[in-house]
């Protein structure tokens, strides 16, 4: 239906990315790429083997030396995909709390971002993809055939951050959710590399007042013009 092969999903934590590209790439027969899981795998190994979040070097060095793989999904327990690290199946892991607080740090620093960078460039020039996180648009895959850039209002984004903890039976604050997911893009907006922004040729989405199903017909006429 199409001959658009890049499609570059960007916008701030949890703004319905993940759902609209998941399901965008199955509709296409896209490979789904969720960058910000990568992100997480080396926040996730840092914490795993102690090492000082702010010791930059080190985490660095775990983001250029450790491969992640990223593969299909083994279980049908509502992954996207499978992250791999040391042997070890981490995909439900690396979305614990404590990655959530220290993932932006992380994702800071310029070491880890060219380490990762080159790996989803890699992934994304094979085209027929989907990718997904905060930079693609504009770093990744500039080249990439339609931008998006999903926004949504930070009480939105945290009230369904809310809803989704309650649904799996889990009790959480809202205020604190809130404060979060604050803090997070504020990091991710203004660090010096790779900051989060749209592209200038993005098409802007904001999901405040749409559903899942509104966004993803509005994605869906941008990628078949
Ligand atoms: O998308 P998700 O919330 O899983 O991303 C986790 C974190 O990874 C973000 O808050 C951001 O700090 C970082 N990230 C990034 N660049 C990307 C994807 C994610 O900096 N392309």
């Amino acid at each position: 239906m199409s001959d658009l092969s890049i499609i570059a999903i960007d916008g701030p934590a949890a703004s319905g990315k993940s759902t609209l590209g998941f399901r965008l790439a199955e509709f296409l027969g896209y490979l789904y790429f969720d960058t910000g899981l990568m992100y997480r795998a080396i926040t996730w190994l840092a914490l795993q083997r102690g090492i000082d979040m702010r010791d930059e070097a080190a985490v660095s060095r775990l983001a250029e030396d450790i491969p992640i793989e990223v593969a299909a999904p083994s279980f049908e327990d509502g992954r996207s995909c499978d992250i791999v690290v040391d042997g070890q199946d981490i995909t439900w892991k690396i979305r614990q709390p404590e990655v959530d607080a220290n993932v932006s740090i992380v994702a800071a620093y310029p070491g880890v971002r060219e380490a990762l960078t080159v790996q989803q460039r890699r992934i994304g020039l094979r085209g027929r993809v989907v990718m997904v996180g905060r930079d693609i648009g504009t770093v990744v895959l500039p080249e990439a055939d339609v931008k998006i850039y999903l926004d949504a209002s930070a009480g939105e984004r945290a009230r369904r951050r809310h809803e989704e903890i309650l649904q799996r039976g889990e009790t959480a604050d809202f205020d604190d959710i809130l404060s979060k997911v604050n803090k997070r893009d504020r990091i991710d907006s203004t660090r010096d590399v790779a900051p989060l922004k749209p592209a200038d040729d993005a098409i802007l989405i904001d999901s405040d007042k749409l559903d899942a199903d509104q966004v993803f017909q509005k994605a869906l006429s941008l990628c078949k013009r």
